[in-house]
């Protein structure tokens, strides 16, 4: 009998589909998720961005992510040598929630994957996507699970929320290289032990290496006196810090002096881990009968943290236009779901290269920024990297030039 298996499958069990899950499960269809591996499982991405809050929040989530009692964040700090800088994102340009939490993403995750089962999803641990066949109203998958078994799925609509597995980038050869530059991620979590007056932990903290203004930090402190740190450099830079990746990690951390004395006591509880090369870009974000959501599609660099908040937003553009498909209607992909997706990525990454060539940390180190003007970079920096009503969004790169030259300006005026 001619009976697709479910309405949607989707690829992947992380953030991105658990709200896809979650979202089209509450109107009431068949739902069907394949995740590789068994909860909970580890990924990197703690900080999350006030907008994430949003997007929880329609599918469903917040409330099951709400449990998890985490740590609140409220802001971003920013060091570099003797300079520290606070952005509050509750004091910002953007309507929406100021803040948020920083999540140890193996619970986050298995909590919002239980919440969208709990919506009604069918979720199916253990078992990998390996090929699948586009077709605009049958597209199929198949499937190996952990014993070896392979199975085919059939659905009316696939999402693709695999994340750094790529699959549908993979196999419908959508891959194309990152405009970004090649960097590399060594990070763990550690037992920190800071000294809770001497650190603000309510606020991610990002360093800049002292005298390699391209490699940077971060700390994220976690609930229960926990932290995930990290550091991002070039490739070549990591090899020549040390012989492993974990002398590398404890090499480069030591070299930012801010970072040495909050660490000074900190011991690792996750042997140290390594990302090469995370950039990624993909030539087009849905074909016929699927969409492409998350890090699946493209991903451009760690430093503000926008990872979670671009895959939950592409999962709640996409869910209802899925539904609407599924009721018969015509959908334009291209110009409802991946064009507006992108004008959001396209603004976090006109800040990503403001960050990378200096514009970015002399507007964030300028000790006296107008407070109208500090509220639009902070609305950004809190995710609110779609909202065309704040200038820097609407014009990302031009008014972040200007600025960054009215600081440099302003810096060198009070130069001795
Ligand atoms: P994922 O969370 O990666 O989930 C994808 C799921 O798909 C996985 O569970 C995987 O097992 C499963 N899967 C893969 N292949 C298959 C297959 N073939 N079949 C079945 N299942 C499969 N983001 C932030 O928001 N904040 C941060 O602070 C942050 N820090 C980061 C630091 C670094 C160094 C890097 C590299 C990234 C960081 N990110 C951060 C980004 C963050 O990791 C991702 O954006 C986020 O996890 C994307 O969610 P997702 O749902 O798209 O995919």
């Amino acid at each position: 009998e001619d009976r697709p298996d479910t309405d949607v499958a989707i690829i992947g069990a992380g953030p991105s589909g658990a709200a896809a899950a979650a979202w089209l499960a509450r109107k009431g269809y068949s739902v069907r998720v394949l995740e590789r591996t068994h909860f909970p499982r580890f990924v990197i991405g703690e900080s999350l961005l006030p907008q994430c809050m949003v997007h929880l929040e329609r599918c469903g989530l917040l409330e099951a992510a709400k449990a998890g009692g985490y740590q609140p964040k409220n802001g971003a700090a920013f060091c570099r040598g003797d300079d520290y800088a606070a952005i509050d994102f509750r004091d910002k340009f953007s309507d929406g929630p100021g803040t948020t939490w920083q999540v140890p993403r193996e619970d986050f995750d298995q909590r919002l994957i239980e919440g969208a089962r709990a919506a009604g999803a069918r979720v199916d641990f253990g078992v990998s996507v390996s090929d699948f066949r586009a077709d605009p109203f049958r597209p199929r998958l198949s499937c190996v699970d952990d014993d070896g078994k392979c199975f085919d799925i059939e659905a009316r609509f696939v999402l693709d929320a695999s994340g750094y597995g790529r699959v549908l980038a993979r196999l419908e050869a959508l891959d194309r290289p990152s405009s970004l530059a090649t960097r590399c991620a060594l990070f763990t979590h550690v037992e920190d032990r800071i000294d809770r007056a001497e650190h603000d932990r309510d606020k991610i903290l990002i360093g800049v290496h002292p005298t390699h203004p391209d490699v940077w930090y971060w700390l994220i402190p976690f609930r229960d006196g926990r932290a995930s740190v990290g550091v991002v450099a070039s490739p070549e830079l990591l090899e020549s810090a040390g012989d492993s990746d974990d002398q590398r990690l404890w090499a480069m951390l030591g070299q930012e002096p801010r970072y040495a004395r909050l660490l000074k006591d900190a011991t690792a509880t996750r042997e140290v881990q390594r990302i090469d090369g995370y950039s990624a870009d993909i030539t087009r974000l849905h074909g016929p009968g699927y969409a492409i959501l998350g890090n699946a599609g493209e991903f451009l660099d760690p430093v503000f943290s926008s990872g979670v908040t671009i895959a939950l937003d592409s999962a709640l553009r996409a869910a209802p236009l899925v539904a609407d498909q599924l009721d018969g209607d015509a959908v334009n992909w291209a110009q409802d779901f991946e064009a507006p997706l992108r004008r959001g990525v396209a603004t976090f990454r006109e800040f990503v290269d403001a960050w990378y060539d200096g514009r970015l940390p002399r507007v964030i180190f300028h000790p006296d920024q107008q407070p109208r003007v500090r509220q639009m970079i902070a609305s950004v920096l809190a995710g609110y990297a779609w909202d065309i009503d704040n200038p820097f969004v609407a014009a990302s790169r031009r008014r972040l030039t200007s600025l960054a030259e009215r600081c440099e300006l302003d810096s060198q005026a009070v130069a001795p």
